[in-house]
């Protein structure tokens, strides 16, 4: 069993009870490393050790090219160390290694782009409109970030969170899921590496229920930037609120693929299997709703069954691997319990439905890639999250009724379109209620693309140039030669 270690202040500590959880590999159901369990006590001096960091010139009078530049080395490093991550997250969370493998390969660019951003931050003078006064605008870092992830994609939805967070020149006291934080410690290391002053970056690990709300609550953080389920959002959001904090907020998803009848359906049926098969359905952009023109539909079904039956369903270290496992015990029963749920209510079995019966399979947590017919739009597994491989179909009729059944949930975080016409596809990407709208395309992110959620989905926006705002703050500065000073009883 390999032991980790919690990094607060430059030191690689257990928990202060002694206290440990046992992390389990999804693919065989069995423990395989262990991490501290932190208490609030562990919390309150993490983000303490983050706060005297972010005052300590070793960080706070580092020039911004400075700091530029060790994220920029950082971002070496990670390459240097991508493979190696990629297997343990692989190991903790039971997606497939190609999958984690390519989003290590990416995760550098975050960090050099987000680096050159550091020393691009300035503020404006203003022509003010009184004789005598100047008036300029300093962007200005927050503070202590406190950045909770989820376990799905660990160190990539991190990333969007440190990159532009330390590029403003915060400090950082990060919370990674409890079923998946093995990644996180191994990745801390790095900043040690590289050299980022002691305290800049911490890492507690443990259960949110336990430690969650005296992180989000410490005086000391300045900011919360979070990703998860939009329950847990929702509770983070009200307990940043009670300290009058800003948050960003990126949750789940209910995203749409709407296929109209003019697509090339080939592409068509490969972009819906990728955006709820590719990752077994765990990932917040999920296109866990097939919306199919009516005319289509029995042909598109047919067609998207075939393909998708010949997904191959395995170990996830296993490069031929195609669908993986589900990651927690809590979100395998979840899903077959949507998958009964959506039988219960009507919805016709396509594909899948239950686990698969192989003995190489049976000690992890699998679920067959599942697809539902006849959905209605009203049915829950057209309204609720499911996070896994579970596809729902849904007939439309014209572009008015996709649409309208496209934005008829309490989300907002994506949508597909399959179209051969221009006028169809900016029709749709107007009128789609949601952060990300793709056009023949699906599961496509970037650095310099602004990533969130409309409605339920989230507040604010990660990558792209607009992402380093979430964490700065903008002071005014007014400075008055005139002589002698005018009417003291007067506002100027
Ligand atoms: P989760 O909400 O259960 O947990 C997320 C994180 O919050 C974990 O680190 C957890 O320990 C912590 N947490 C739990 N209770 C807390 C509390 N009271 N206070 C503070 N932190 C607390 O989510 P999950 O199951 O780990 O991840 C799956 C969810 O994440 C899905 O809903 C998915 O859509 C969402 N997600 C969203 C995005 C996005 O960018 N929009 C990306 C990936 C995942």
């Amino acid at each position: 069993m390999q032991e980790y270690r919690m990094l607060i202040g430059g030191e690689w500590v257990g928990a202060e009870t002694g206290d440990w959880i046992e992390s389990v590999n999804p693919f065989d159901g069995k423990a395989w490393a262990r991490i501290p369990r932190a208490g609030p006590g562990d919390v309150r001096r993490a983000a303490s050790e983050a706060r005297r960091a972010f005052l300590d010139p070793s960080w706070s009078r580092l020039t911004a090219s400075a700091r530029g530049h060790l994220l920029m080395k950082l971002a070496d490093l990670i390459a240097e160390h991508s493979d190696q991550l990629a297997r343990l997250e692989t190991t903790d969370n039971g997606k497939l290694i190609n999958e984690m493998s390519s989003q290590l390969r990416y995760l550098p660019q975050w960090f050099r782009y987000f680096g050159g951003l550091a020393d691009k931050i300035q503020g404006s003078v203003i022509p003010i409109d009184k004789p005598g006064v100047f008036n300029f605008t300093r962007h200005e870092p927050l503070g202590v970030i406190a950045a909770i992830t989820p376990w799905n994609s660990p160190l990539l939805l991190a990333g969007w969170k440190l990159a532009p967070a330390l590029a403003a020149g915060n400090t950082v006291v990060w919370k990674p899921s409890e079923f998946s934080s093995v990644s996180a410690l191994a990745f801390a290391r790095l900043f040690e590496l590289v050299g980022f002053p002691r305290g800049v970056v911490n890492v507690v690990t443990g259960y949110g229920s336990e430690i969650g709300e005296a992180l989000v609550s410490d005086p000391a953080i300045a900011k919360v930037a979070f990703t998860g389920g939009d329950q847990t959002g929702q509770r983070v959001y009200q307990t940043a609120a009670s300290g009058i904090k800003p948050v960003t907020l990126e949750l789940g998803g209910k995203s749409a693929n709407i296929v109209f009848d003019d697509a090339d359906l080939d592409n068509a049926i490969k972009g819906v299997v990728s955006g709820i098969f590719a990752a077994s359905g765990q990932t917040c952009i999920a296109g866990s709703r097939a919306l199919v023109q009516r005319s289509i539909y029995r042909e598109f079904t047919r067609r998207l069954i075939e393909f998708a039956a010949t997904a191959k369903i395995g170990n996830p270290l296993d490069t031929s691997t195609q669908v993986g496992p589900v990651t927690t015990r809590p979100q395998y029963d979840k899903v077959l319990s949507y998958i009964q749920i959506a039988k219960d209510e009507g919805a016709k079995c396509l594909l899948g439905g239950q686990t698969p019966q192989r003995p190489d399979l049976e000690d992890g947590w699998f679920v067959e890639p599942t697809i539902f017919g006849d959905v209605r739009p009203d049915m829950r597994i057209a309204q609720e999250e499911v996070f896994g491989p579970v596809l729902a179909v849904i007939a439309f009729e014209d572009e008015d009724d996709a649409i309208r059944i496209a934005n008829d949930t309490i989300y907002g975080l994506a949508a597909g379109v399959w179209t051969k016409s221009m006028r169809r596809a900016l029709l749709a990407s107007e009128k789609l209620e949601a952060g990300t709208v793709w056009v023949n395309t699906y599961r496509a992110v970037s650095y310099m693309s602004p990533f969130g959620g409309y409605k339920r989905s989230g507040i604010g926006r990660e990558s792209g140039i607009e992402a380093i705002n979430e964490y700065l703050q903008t002071k005014s500065v007014w400075i008055d030669v005139n002589e002698p000073v005018p009417d003291p009883f007067v506002m100027r």
